[in-house]
């Protein structure tokens, strides 16, 4: 039995150029309401190689920060509207206004558009205005502080070791 020969005739056996991929996110912030979001689009135009296979470090980190912006806007818009009346009294809060800041995170930093809060007469113990969410002007997820300072112990370490 004669082996067949396999040949192969670049031109016919190249990738086509071209491809594209749209990373879509489906949210289900109220219950039974999906909403879609398109979180990344990745294209690639140049031939097939080792270098172009698969997600790059850049695309695997715009992946990240868009799903991370998505997903922190989503809960702050949410949070902030749930808080409606005053605990004491049950009267509705006034919006005294919003207020940017910016979360750290390690899939990166979200630009949060923050509610502010007129506190209620009820209680002399309200201050006059309070903020919807956590009260640090920009926070830092517990998980980049614990990152953070654990490559901080290791380059003192690395820099320890080289100058000994
Ligand atoms: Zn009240």
């Amino acid at each position: 039995m004669a082996h067949e020969r396999l040949t192969l005739h670049p031109s016919c056996c190249r990738t086509p150029v071209g491809m594209k991929w749209t990373l879509k996110l489906v949210a289900e912030v109220v219950p039974g309401k999906a909403m879609e979001h398109e979180v990344a689009t990745i294209e690639r135009i140049e031939e097939f190689s080792p270098a172009t296979v698969g997600l790059t470090i850049s695309e695997g980190k715009a992946i990240l920060a868009g799903l991370q912006k998505q997903m922190v806007t989503a809960q702050v818009q949410h949070h902030c509207a749930s808080i409606q009346s005053c605990p004491g009294c049950g009267r509705a809060f006034r919006t005294k206004g919003y207020y940017h800041s910016t979360l750290r995170s390690v899939y990166g930093n979200v630009d949060m558009r923050i509610r502010r809060l007129r506190g209620c007469s009820c209680t002399d113990s309200q201050p006059s205005s309070f903020s919807a969410v956590f009260t640090s002007r920009n926070p830092t997820t517990p998980e980049l502080k614990y990152l953070t300072a654990k490559l901080a112990c290791c380059r003192s370490v690395t820099v320890v070791d080289f100058l000994v």
